[in-house]
C-alpha cells in the first residue's frame, strides 16, 4: 500500500466507498463523481500508479480487471444496452488519482471520439 494513495486506502477500507463487488487481487466501486447512470471503478488491491507501470507478469490481474468489469455490467443490467470500459494513463489523458483503475460507465448513450 502507498501511504498517500487515495485508491490504497479505498481498498483498505480506510476511505468509505460504496463497494460493488471484489474478487481476487481486486475491489469495485462506485465513482464519488459519476458521468454516467453507471460509473464504477474497478482497483487492483496492489499499488500500481498507472498503465504505464503494469509489468508483464501481472498479465492475468489486468484479465481480471477487465473480467469484473464485465460481470459488474451484467450484475448492473447495461451488458446488452452497451457500456465503456476507459483506462486513463497519464495526466494528458485525465488520470488524476494515480493508481490504475478501469472506469466502467454505462446506463446512457456514449459519443465517439472521446473528449
Ligand atoms: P481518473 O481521472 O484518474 O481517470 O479517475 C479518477 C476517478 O476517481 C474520478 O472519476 C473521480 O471522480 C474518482 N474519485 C476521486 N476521488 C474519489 C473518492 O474519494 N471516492 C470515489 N469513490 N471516487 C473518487
Ligand atoms: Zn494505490
Amino acid at each position: 500500500m502507498a501511504a498517500d494513495c487515495l485508491f490504497c486506502k479505498v481498498a483498505a477500507g480506510a476511505i468509505p466507498a460504496e463497494i460493488v463487488k471484489q474478487g481476487e487481487g481486486w475491489v469495485a466501486f462506485r465513482d464519488i463523481n459519476p458521468q454516467a447512470p453507471t460509473h464504477i471503478l474497478v482497483i487492483p488491491r496492489e499499488h500500481i500508479a498507472t498503465l504505464n507501470d503494469v509489468p508483464d507478469e501481472k498479465a492475468e490481474l489486468l484479465g481480471r480487471l477487465f473480467l469484473a468489469a464485465k460481470q459488474i455490467a451484467a450484475d448492473e443490467g447495461i451488458a446488452e444496452s452497451g457500456y465503456r470500459t476507459v483506462f486513463n494513463c497519464n495526466a494528458g489523458a485525465g488520470q488524476s488519482v494515480f493508481h490504475v483503475h478501469i472506469h466502467l460507465l454505462g446506463g446512457r448513450a456514449m459519443g465517439w471520439p472521446p473528449g
